[in-house]
């Protein structure tokens, strides 16, 4: 059985507790990885401590070097990551690139860091008195990463956070750890110094090390909501600066006028692409009108007939099986539980079996239509293959229904109308909008984040606000002597009047 190790400096201790890495296509256990604790979180946070003021001091233009060369190595590199990540995730592999890629577009980014991190200067504010900024690394930053995006998630986080200047330990996914392993090893071959960059492997109990340890100064969180949450809670209450991305419901707006050919094209990748398990995935199409909805579903059930699921290494499928046999029974378990509470199963994609694959976790496309806002199947998260219609009979429904979601991640508006178009993204209530664009992830010089219980903290991802999270602003002000202050005003708060 292939063993997954820690990435860190020195010799891992023999784990206590081991989980079991799946291949979903074909629903065979392929390899263990070791769940480490506080005692192995501990050698990571002192190998980080002895690497970090090294790191920080070196100049940005040489940091940004090995951010350079690592982007050089993950294009190299680019087909072995993508199906060692198909393999453990189920993603298909042209889909898995893409999981590298957006990450690889963050260290695009980071690349830049020198430009990035210049501070604020004014001459004068007062007489003979300059006021300058600078932005320095907190020190030791952790990650905490979800399954469904094992080489973009991490590289969001750590490459922001090292070009800054911090140390890092990330904490990926136990169900998909071997990718964040490799990232590792081709950070150190790209020339980042060991230790500044390391990966331990655990559950609970090494997030709770990581949140209760005193040298960890930041930790960025994505993954489901009450996990967020907690981490925000048990980080923020220890002390340290918390990002914590939760969960998502989002929800595609079908205007009457909007091209539906395209935005049924559209909806196929954006519900059913990587199995639904995104969270910018789009499993709520909201059509304006009873005429829209008819329309739509007429389009609709075609284009999701002709999806083929296929394992992840099959250049024809859409899409792959779901990452482990619970979450297949739990995605098949909403379709009932949506069935049961009145809603349409249009599609059925549950016992759905791949020929030659019986015993891979897939999950047939679904189609529900007839939910309602009041159905647990639609205030919930499912994170499969599973398209839901709720129908809106006018346009300030369709504002209030992602808006009034517990969730505020993503959504999307269908329209040739611009001012209607504008009016939505003005209006609504979540914290990423798409116009005619069904994913709406911004490149990797904006920002990423969603609202409400889709994001705890006030930062978002990368970019400038990945910059200010993982760096903190020291404000100077000075004055030279000149030889003619008496120092007689010192009793007053000064001011610059
Ligand atoms: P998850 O919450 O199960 O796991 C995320 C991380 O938390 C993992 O590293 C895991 O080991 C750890 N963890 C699990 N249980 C824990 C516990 N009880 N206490 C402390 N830590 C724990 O999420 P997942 O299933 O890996 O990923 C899917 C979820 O992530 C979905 O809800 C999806 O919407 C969300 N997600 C959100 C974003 C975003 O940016 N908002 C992006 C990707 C995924």
């Amino acid at each position: 059985m292939r063993q997954i190790d820690h990435f860190i400096v020195g010799e891992s201790p023999s784990p206590a507790r081991k989980h079991q890495v799946w291949n979903p296509s074909t629903g065979e256990v392929q390899a263990e990885v070791g769940l480490g604790d506080a005692a192995l979180l501990e050698q990571a946070v002192k190998t980080a401590k002895n690497v970090q003021p090294e790191w920080a001091a070196t100049n940005p233009q040489r940091r940004a070097r090995v951010m350079f060369r690592f982007k050089q190595l993950l294009e190299e590199n680019m087909q072995e990551l993508a199906e060692l990540l198909a393999s453990e995730h189920g993603k298909v592999v042209e889909d898995a690139k893409g999981d590298v890629q957006r990450g690889l577009e963050v260290i695009e980014f980071a690349c830049g860091i020198p430009e990035a991190l210049k501070g604020e200067y004014t001459q004068g504010a007062g007489p003979g008195i300059d006021v300058y900024s600078m932005r320095q690394p907190l020190g030791i930053g952790a990650g905490i990463t979800p399954f469904n995006f094992p080489a973009m998630i991490p590289m969001w986080m750590f490459g922001m956070a090292i070009a800054a200047g911090n140390a890092f330990i990330l904490k990926p996914s136990e169900r998909d750890p071997s990718v964040p392993v490799r990232l590792a090893e081709l950070f150190v071959e790209a020339g980042a110094p060991e230790g500044l960059l390391q990966v331990v492997h655990g559950d609970k109990e090494m997030v709770d090390a990581i949140l209760d340890h005193p040298d960890i100064a930041g930790v960025s969180f994505v993954g489901s909501s009450d996990i967020a949450h907690y981490v925000y809670e048990r980080g923020v209450a220890a002390g340290k600066r918390v990002q914590a991305m939760g969960g998502a419901k989002n929800h595609g707006i079908i205007m009457p006028d909007a091209d539906l050919d395209q935005a049924v094209g559209d909806l196929m990748g954006a519900a059913f692409g990587s199995a639904g398990e995104r969270c910018m995935a789009l499993p709520v199409v909201v059509p304006v009108g009873e005429d829209t909805a008819e329309r739509l579903k007429e389009k609709l059930i075609p284009a999701i007939n002709a999806l083929r699921v296929g394992v992840s290494t099959d250049p024809d499928a859409h899409y792959g099986p779901v990452v482990t046999p619970e979450h297949k029974a739990n995605i098949e378990r909403w379709i009932s539980t949506a069935e049961e509470e009145g809603g349409e199963i249009v599609i059925n994609g549950r016992g759905f079996s791949l020929q030659g694959h019986e015993k891979g976790f897939f999950v047939g496309p679904t189609l529900i239509d007839r939910v309602t806002p009041q159905m647990k199947s639609y205030q919930e998260e499912i994170f499969g293959p599973v398209l839901q219609i709720v129908r809106a009979k006018d346009f300030d429904e369709a504002v209030r229904l992602p808006s009034d979601h517990q969730y505020g991640n993503g959504v999307a508006i269908f329209t040739r109308n611009g001012h209607a178009a504008r009016e939505f993204a003005s209006r609504v209530n979540v914290g990423m909008v798409g116009v005619n664009v069904p994913i709406p992830v911004p490149v990797s010089y904006h920002s990423f984040g969603g609202w409400k219980r889709s994001g705890f903290g006030d930062t978002d991802q990368y970019g400038m606000e990945g910059l200010r999270f993982w760096t903190k602003v020291k404000k100077v002000t000075q004055r030279w002597p000149d030889g003619g202050g008496d120092g007689s005003n010192a009793f007053v708060i000064p001011t610059m009047g």
